[in-house]
């Protein structure tokens, strides 16, 4: 819809998955795994809802479609919005943060290295639900967000040459389409 697809579409890529963007409900029927990505989450919620896109991703997520949401899809991806999470974001809101920053993230199963974070104007998460799994915080505050079949960041991990959560989520769509193919 909007925001910096092509930067996660780069780094898909580079770890060899097939990419392709999802504008229409249609394009929804070949993929294994959704990245909703940074950029404008009002932008995006409104182009989703005008094109019919929003229906259409609540239900392959809830038939057990992967989806990772990096910042404005991280809000996209909330209960607020999609519903696709039960946390809650406040968006532009990260601490007394005013505009953007980075800083070196420990993150849940990718290791004892920290990934470089890259924060814009990036959303705070007000509420996690009783499902959330917390993967990594800034200051004792959840950055990064599991829930189900949903990855969430409140920053751009497609913005740095570490590809480790795309590999992350890249396992959970192959795991996804395994099980899939199984039952
Ligand atoms: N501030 C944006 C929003 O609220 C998110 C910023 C980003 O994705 N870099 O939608």
């Amino acid at each position: 819809m909007q925001g910096d697809f092509a930067a996660h579409l780069a780094m898909l890529d580079s770890l060899g998955a097939e990419t392709s963007e999802v504008r229409l409900p249609a394009d929804l029927r070949e993929i294994d795994g959704l990245v909703i990505p940074g950029g404008e989450s009002t932008t995006i919620s409104k182009g989703m809802e005008r094109d019919g896109l929003d229906g259409a991703v609540r239900e392959v997520f809830s038939q057990g479609l992967p989806v990772f949401g990096t910042c404005a899809g991280m809000i996209v991806a909330d209960r607020a919005h999609l519903g696709l999470g039960s946390y809650l974001c406040q968006r532009n809101a990260f601490g007394r943060q005013l505009d953007s920053f980075e800083q070196d993230v420990l993150v849940d199963g990718l290791g004892s290295e920290p990934i470089r974070a890259v924060f814009i104007r990036a959303p705070w998460v007000a509420e996690v639900g009783d499902l959330t799994e917390v993967l990594a915080t800034v200051d004792g505050h959840p950055v990064a967000l599991r829930e189900d079949n949903l990855l969430a960041a409140a920053f751009h991990a497609e913005l740095t040459d570490d590809s480790r959560l795309h590999a992350k989520f890249m396992a959970m769509a192959t795991r996804s389409r395994e099980s899939s193919k199984a039952g």
